[in-house]
Order: structure tokens, then sequence, then C-alpha cells
């Protein structure tokens, strides 16, 4: 496994982007997994994290 600096760790961890309008949200993955975080902007509850570049 990588070693990531523990900084960019704690900036990205909980943040999660909503596939469809990409807006940025603050969860745990575990309320991620479970869907029950809810996009406010189009209402969606699927998120993928943020560390991925698109
Ligand atoms: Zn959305």
């Amino acid at each position: 496994m990588v070693k990531i600096p523990v900084a960019q760790q704690r900036l990205y961890k909980n943040i999660f982007v909503c596939k469809r309008c990409s807006l940025k949200r603050r969860a745990t993955p575990k309320h991620i997994i479970e869907k029950r975080v809810k996009c406010r902007r189009c209402g969606r509850n699927e998120f993928r994290p943020i560390r991925k570049k698109t």
C-alpha cells in the first residue's frame, strides 16, 4: 500500500462527490455505503470518493 501524507488523508478522507452533479459533500464512508447521504442539489444518494481525478 502506498503511503499518503497524513494531512492529505485528513483532507480527503471523508469527502465524497455526487456522481451526477459532482457536488462535494462531507460524510463518513459508512454513511455512503449505507446510502444515508443525499445530495442536496439533485437528491441522489450515489457518491464516489473525491480522490479519483476526473
Ligand atoms: Zn448531486
